[in-house]
């Protein structure tokens, strides 16, 4: 069977490929000619999880699941949520949104934050919604070389250290993407 998974990321499909049955063909925007970015103009995650699974549905016709993740800080109101990835402005620099992101904490008591990844999945004719969600807390410096994005920063709850000083299998197994792909994977298994 045929199933979308609607990134153009490399490694992210590699990962996914290795997890899902031999049974589900996977394949990636580039893999179905898909080579523009699909607007994310939702104003919640889970908003724009769908919004691209729904486009690769309307305009390719196949079935898709699609992941969207954002970090949401208390203190901030849940900033930066959906705009994490353009937080300090389009360019997408993690360096200029970590900085962006400290500053904005800086004096704040209440560091806690939490990541969360929401997957759309369009099969046949139904919608399904996966959520993953990792509580823990803002360091107030950097910490660590692995990871992306705001992993140097971002403390999961019960741990000493920072995503970025984990191994890429301990946050697989704690983190907000992970949980949300176990969901997908364990309801196409069935
Ligand atoms: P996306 O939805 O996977 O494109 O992620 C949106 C933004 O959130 C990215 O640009 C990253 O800055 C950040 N982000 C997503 N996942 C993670 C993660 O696992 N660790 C740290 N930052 C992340």
């Amino acid at each position: 069977m045929k199933l979308v998974f609607a990134t153009h990321n490399k490694n992210k499909l590699k990962e996914v490929k290795a997890l899902l049955p031999h049974h589900f063909e996977i394949l990636s925007l580039t893999d179905i000619g898909c080579n523009e970015e699909i607007p994310e103009t939702a104003d919640t995650i889970e908003g724009n999880a769908i919004l691209k699974a729904n486009y690769v549905r309307d305009n390719y016709d196949l079935s898709c699941f699609a992941d969207d993740t954002g970090l949401e800080v208390a203190s901030l109101d849940g900033e930066p949520g959906v705009y994490s990835a353009r937080y300090a402005g389009e360019d997408k620099s993690s360096k200029a949104n970590i900085e962006k992101l400290l500053k904005n904490l800086d004096g704040k008591k209440d560091r806690s934050a939490r990541f969360k990844t929401a997957i759309a999945l369009t099969l046949n004719n139904s919608e399904v919604l996966f959520l993953g969600i990792c509580e823990g807390e803002i360091t107030a410096e950097k910490r660590g070389e692995g990871g992306f994005g705001y992993d140097p920063i971002f403390k999961p709850n019960g741990f000493d250290e920072t995503f970025a000083e984990m191994k890429l299998t301990q946050k697989s197994e704690i983190g907000h993407r992970g949980k949300a792909m176990r969901q997908l994977i364990e309801y196409l298994r069935e």
